[in-house]
């Protein structure tokens, strides 16, 4: 089955009101080199909160291609949470997608998989689509822990959702595979290593799932994505985008990936 690729920028804590425009309208220039070939991608941008509304803004005076996605969100959906934001605030600045379980709030802010779970289902009520981040730890991979570990983590959320969701109603749900030790460092799993973490999480969806559905979850790669790299990791048969942080930083770097995700034209 052809999926449409996704590419998601995960800005994290970076980016002022002002830089965050700049990068945006840079990424928009690159874009409109080849407009054509690019829309054949979903492209996502997860800027911090702040700077949400001001890009949503941009989008639409500008007729962007590009869709809006949050790192994160609450669980509840409004109330006595101080500091929090729910699904549906994040809805009306304009927000399509929402990263949950990324592993910084996973390690960072103690989100387990109970967590992680609550805001799937938070998001799917709040009409978001949730990009699930999975991964396993180094200590977890040196010990031949990363297939145990990724089917943990999938099957914790799958068991729940199908107990309010038809499974139909779950194509939208994207994962993304993310070794915890490929994040941020520099070193990216090899195409070998991401081969064998998509087939069994495909695999999972499948034994989870009706096949229509299982085929139509997008899997996403993130870990050091970066232009040199990204064109064997993104061609392999059950990755369909990348979800990347350092790189999607830089306009020309993270075009260049998003040019690595345009399949062949058919
Ligand atoms: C991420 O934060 O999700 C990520 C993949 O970061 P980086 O691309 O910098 O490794």
């Amino acid at each position: 089955m052809q999926r449409r690729p996704l590419v998601v920028g995960n800005w994290k804590m970076n980016g002022l009101i002002e830089p965050a425009l700049r990068l945006v309208m840079d990424i928009q220039r690159c874009l409109a080199v080849d407009l054509q070939r690019y829309q054949r991608c979903d492209v996502v941008l997860c800027p911090p909160f702040t700077a949400i509304y001001a890009l949503q803004q941009f989008a639409v005076a500008n007729h962007s291609s590009w869709q809006l996605g949050a790192q994160t969100m609450a669980v509840a959906a409004h109330g006595a949470h101080t500091g929090e934001i729910s699904g549906a605030m994040l809805r009306d600045i304009g927000c399509r997608y929402v990263i949950v379980g990324h592993s910084e709030r996973r390690t960072l802010y103690g989100e387990q998989d109970t967590v992680v779970v609550q805001k799937v289902l938070s998001a799917l009520r709040d009409q978001l689509w949730p990009i699930v981040c999975l991964g396993e730890s180094l200590i977890e991979r040196q010990q031949g822990q990363t297939l145990a570990v990724v089917r943990r983590q999938l099957e914790a959320v799958l068991a729940p959702l199908l107990e309010v969701y038809a499974a139909d109603q779950l194509e939208h749900l994207t994962l993304a595979y993310e070794p915890v030790w490929a994040i941020g460092t520099g070193h990216h799993a090899t195409v070998e290593q991401v081969a064998e973490v998509h087939h069994q999480l495909r695999e999972i969806l499948y034994q989870h799932l009706p096949p229509a559905v299982a085929a139509a979850i997008r899997l996403l790669y993130g870990g050091s994505v970066k232009p040199d790299n990204a064109a064997p990791l993104l061609a392999l048969a059950d990755v369909d985008g990348g979800l990347i942080g350092g790189a999607s930083l830089h306009a020309a770097d993270f075009v260049a990936i998003i040019d690595a995700a345009v399949p062949a034209e058919s």
